[in-house]
């Protein structure tokens, strides 16, 4: 029944009122592309690329080994959109030979761009394969930082981008609330923002995200978190650049159409929910998206929220 439901509505996400919010693949190496292209994924919106590195706990992988895996992502989707972020680890991702030791905190320490920034080999040699890959190919390159708290962090970025000589768009994803706070700010640095709404809500809240008894302060219709994914989403509307989500809130197709009503402008998800968020938002305009997005940002907890969008998507 619910495969029925999903017949006949294909092609690129859009409202049932043709505003367009493209619906892009989260993926962590070639082998997911087949799913991706299968669900009709207009690009990548997020290709996690530790996947590389965890082979190997002592050192990077070589530029050819990072330049084939690249390219394999990259030819997959010919004049489509990659979103590549160079590597995030540490914290829920650690690894050996970039560990920064003994944290007391380590979400709170040296992680995602802050660990590359320590080492900038690594990133230098992660941007210039990504040059290399993309080499020659028609498709539209775009790489983000992970974990950027501020403008110096996205200037950091940026700088070590244009140095590797990367001909491609650079991004900063909103994951800490300075960033979102201040995301007027990150632009002046960086051409487009992709909020990754899991780390977001694991510093909004005070919620580490692999402890199961806060679990519900993870909980993506949270208000506040709803607050600031509106304040990126606005900044960028204002700086004319884009913010997307590519935080696991994308995969859920309420959620979904309340994100395009606080004006993100592309989602990405696994591939297996893009059939169902691709169909729940061709069921509405884009101004009861709206309407649904406020209404939840009216609630008071994550489960009012909920039925609060509920109701007026289904009220209508
Ligand atoms: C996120 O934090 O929402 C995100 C997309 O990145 P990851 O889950 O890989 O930390
Ligand atoms: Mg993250």
């Amino acid at each position: 029944e619910r495969k029925a439901a999903l017949e006949g509505v294909k092609g690129p996400g859009a409202t049932s009122d043709g505003h367009k919010v493209p619906l892009l693949a989260n993926v962590g190496g070639p082998s997911d592309v087949p799913a991706a292209v299968e669900a009709g994924a207009e690009g990548v919106g997020l290709f996690r690329t530790e996947f590389l590195f965890l082979d190997n706990s002592e050192q990077a992988p070589s530029e050819e080994k990072q330049v084939e895996a690249y390219r394999q992502v990259l030819e997959a989707f010919p004049e489509g959109r990659v979103v590549v972020r160079v590597l995030d680890a540490g914290a829920d991702k650690p690894l050996d030979f970039l560990s920064p030791g003994e944290e007391p905190n380590p979400a709170l320490g040296v992680r995602g761009l802050r660990t590359l920034l320590d080492h900038p080999e690594v990133l230098r040699g992660q941007l210039r394969a990504l040059a290399k890959a993309a080499e020659g190919l028609p498709v539209y390159l775009e790489v983000m930082a992970p974990m950027v708290a501020d403008r110096t962090d996205a200037k950091a970025f940026a700088d070590a981008c244009r140095e590797a000589g990367l001909r491609a768009k650079f991004g900063a994803m909103v994951e800490i609330p300075s960033a979102a706070l201040r995301a007027r700010s990150v632009l002046q640095e960086v051409e487009f923002l992709s909020l990754g709404t899991n780390d977001l809500a694991q510093y909004t809240f005070a919620a580490d995200r692999q402890v199961g008894a806060v679990s519900r302060l993870q909980d993506p219709w949270q208000p506040a978190l709803l607050d600031l994914v509106s304040l990126s989403a606005e900044a960028a509307k204002a700086e004319g650049k884009s913010c997307g989500v590519c935080g696991e809130a994308a995969s859920d197709p309420l959620l979904a159409c309340v994100l395009t009503g606080l004006g993100v402008t592309s989602l990405s998800m696994g591939a297996a929910s893009i059939p169902y968020v691709r169909a729940t938002l061709a069921k509405h305009t884009l101004a009861q998206c709206e309407r649904a997005a406020s209404a939840a940002r009216a609630a008071d907890t994550a489960e009012e929220a909920r039925i609060a969008a509920q109701a007026v998507l289904s009220g209508e």
